[in-house]
């Protein structure tokens, strides 16, 4: 069986090499591929510890062992992590996986993809410089993807969040700083590279102007990195998924003779809008089903291992971010270790939203507890500094 993968992102290179090593025919596309795609790059011990390839001294990183979080109104906590976070340049961990498909038998097309084209027994997969033919088909090309938009449907703009991102040149300190603002679903990261630094800002499609993004993302630099807002810093503008919990329910990632992964499928926790982790975990699903000849199965292997805990994080987003919960929630970790344990584990272990009341309780935060289920059971009220 030959598979054709469009886009050698971390989902479709890590698929390649998967399948190839198992003796699966593929040819992996992507006319951009590898490149610093704008991203925060940052990935939690977990993923690590599930994908032991990431640890290869061959792809540069950053290991990390603090970080500082600044609440809506402006209170500074910093904490020491209890495992390391690290944070990876996308163009050579795209790099390390298309070279590690090749050199297991993939093969690398330097081409963008157009169309693709349904036959009696397969695919006719048509890029600006050929025509090649396949028995199966993956999407694994992105938030802009072509193969979902001919097999399933383009993303809803609800489903969508804008960032700004930039990087900025130089040796920084290893701490990672997340700023959360009021009437911002959503935050600024600082997070220190090799070499550079990424920062950036998130916050779903047509909540905030995206020149106001901008602006709070300059005022950023420029406050807490005096020395490099003054050279000034050009921005990138990216989409990254971030499906609403009905959405989940919807939607479909694989049909006859095709599937999705990665972002091209939606598959981004809404709430951090995490995508990494899923990326390859969607490519790991994905070439189990395939290699057991059982495609059908992939929905309900995606469903059994992480949509519950995606749209979890879906629909507790709007709370999360509210200035009110924030506030309380970061003095609440500043002031009891257990509470802070569990909060550490929300965002570095998984699954992190599923188990979150059971941990509560278990770990003897009664209180804590309380403050969520009262918090949670509260009519919304929307508030916006911004406006
Ligand atoms: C600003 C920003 C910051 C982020 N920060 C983080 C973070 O810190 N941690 C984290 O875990 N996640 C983060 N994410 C999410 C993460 O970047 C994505 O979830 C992840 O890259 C998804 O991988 P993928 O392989 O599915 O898609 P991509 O990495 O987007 O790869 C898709 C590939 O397909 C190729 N392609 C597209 N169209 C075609 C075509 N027609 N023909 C051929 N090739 C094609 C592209 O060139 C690209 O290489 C961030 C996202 C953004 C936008």
């Amino acid at each position: 069986m030959k598979v054709a993968i469009v886009g050698a992102g971390v989902a479709g290179a890590y698929l390649s090499g998967l399948l190839a090593e198992k003796g699966c025919s593929n040819l992996l596309f992507d006319y951009l591929a590898p490149y610093e795609k704008p991203c925060g790059g940052g990935i939690a011990s977990k993923t690590i510890r599930e994908f032991p390839f990431l640890d290869s001294q061959e792809i540069a990183k950053r290991e990390v062992h603090s970080v500082e979080f600044v609440s809506p109104r402006g209170r500074a906590y910093t904490f020491s992590l209890p495992s390391p976070f690290y944070v990876f340049s996308r163009k050579e961990l795209s790099r390390f996986l298309i070279d590690r498909a090749m050199r297991l038998g993939a093969s690398f097309i330097p081409e963008k993809v157009v169309r693709v084209e349904r036959r009696k027994r397969g695919w006719e997969v048509i890029s600006d410089h050929g025509s090649y033919s396949a028995d199966l088909l993956v999407g694994a090309d992105g938030v802009k993807s072509i193969v979902r938009r001919q097999l399933w449907r383009n993303f809803d703009p609800r489903d969508l969040s804008l960032t700004v991102v930039s990087y900025i040149k130089g040796d920084f300190e290893g701490r990672v700083k997340v700023c959360f603002l009021s009437g911002v679903e959503g935050y600024i990261w600082w997070f220190p590279r090799p070499g550079n630094a990424s920062v950036g800002i998130g916050s779903p499609l047509g909540q905030i102007e995206s020149h106001q993004l901008e602006t709070l993302l300059r005022k950023f630099t420029s406050e807490y990195y005096p020395s490099r807002g003054k050279r000034g810093v050009s921005f990138k503008w990216a989409l990254v998924p971030s499906l609403r919990a009905e959405e989940l329910s919807r939607q479909r990632f694989s049909g006859e003779r095709w599937a999705l992964v990665g972002d091209a499928a939606g598959l981004v926790d809404p709430l951090t809008r995490e995508g990494i982790y899923y990326a390859l975990k969607s490519a790991q699903l994905l070439a189990e089903a395939i290699l057991k000849g059982e495609l059908g199965e992939y929905d309900r292997m995606l469903e059994e291992e992480f949509l519950g805990e995606l749209r979890k994080a879906a629909r507790l987003r709007r709370r999360f971010y509210s200035p009110w919960f924030l506030e309380m929630g970061l003095r609440l970790a500043a002031a009891s270790g257990s509470f802070r344990e569990i909060a550490f584990q929300l965002l570095l272990e998984k699954p992190a939203y599923t188990r979150l009341k059971k941990r509560l309780l278990w770990k003897g935060v009664p209180g804590a507890a309380q403050f969520i289920w009262y918090y949670s059971t509260r009519p919304l009220r929307r508030k916006s500094s911004l406006q």
